[in-house]
């Protein structure tokens, strides 16, 4: 096995698949130790917990030596100034003025969250995982075609991460089931840390719409921020966040059934 992110088949180390700063950020006390629940889904079951373990075991031994500690360091030095004042326990009042701090740092931001969900990618049994050529762009200080990235706030304090290739979706204005798109994968990564929710994304074909419990929608940071709206910024958790957006498609594509029971709640399109 070579590194992810190089081709280098020597000197590969251990990595923290969620950075362990932010594991400070979530648990000081106990110097970012605390229990993990991993969640996977299973068509007809919906989300099922996969194995629980421990944060400081939730590494995977897919970078060398170099990546991690070269740019994969830089990459951290680089995000921590940035994110720290909205990791903390507490989330700063004036949300959308902190948000719109991110904006400036857009595209560091976005790389460092597609590093982190090819790591995470890589620690989590039966999940996809990214083609070379998505993480040898990443390396290379550039950004995946077709990716974006939002963020929002959550009111119940956390640390969450998912990763899916299946998204609600809606063909032609009718309702089709999680599905996703086999020629270009399409992808979602959410994180959260504390009260901050982070998604990046790959949809090719395809337009992200919201869904799910108050029809709220993220602040987009990259590649395009959306107009500013003062209500749209807040989830339960970090799953409502995962649940909230759906994709309206323009072409055909595979899919599943959809699982029993799901209703979109409102849509903003
Ligand atoms: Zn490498």
């Amino acid at each position: 096995m070579a590194c992810i992110f190089c081709d280098n088949p020597s000197e590969l180390t251990l990595e923290h698949a969620i950075p362990q700063w932010l594991y400070h950020q979530f648990s000081p006390g106990t110097e970012g130790k605390f229990p993990v629940t991993a969640l996977h889904f299973i068509e007809g079951k919906g989300y099922v917990t996969v194995r629980p373990h421990d944060s400081m075991s939730f590494v995977t031994k897919k970078l060398c030596r170099r990546c991690n500690n070269e740019w994969g360091s830089e990459l951290e030095k680089d995000v921590i100034p940035i994110l720290t004042p909205l990791t903390g326990k507490t989330f700063p009042q004036l949300v959308h003025l902190h948000f719109s701090t991110l904006l400036p740092h857009s595209e560091v931001l976005c790389r460092w969250l597609v590093k982190t969900a090819i790591t995470t990618s890589w620690t989590l049994p039966n999940v996809w995982r990214p083609k070379r050529d998505f993480s040898k762009s990443v390396r290379a200080d550039q950004l995946p075609h077709e990716i974006w990235m939002e963020v929002a706030k959550s009111n119940q304090r956390g640390i969450f991460a998912a990763i899916t290739q299946l998204f609600p979706t809606w063909n032609g204005g009718a309702y089709s089931g999680f599905r996703m798109n086999v020629e270009v994968p399409t992808f979602q990564f959410c994180l959260q840390v504390n009260h901050l929710l982070l998604r990046v994304a790959s949809t090719p074909g395809a337009r992200a719409i919201y869904s799910g419990s108050h029809g709220r929608r993220p602040y987009r940071v990259y590649p395009k921020p959306h107009p500013i709206d003062p209500d749209i910024v807040e989830y339960e958790d970090g799953f409502d966040f995962l649940k909230s957006v759906a994709l309206e498609t323009f072409a055909e594509c595979e899919g599943e059934v959809p699982p029993e029971g799901w209703v979109p709640r409102r849509i903003i399109t």
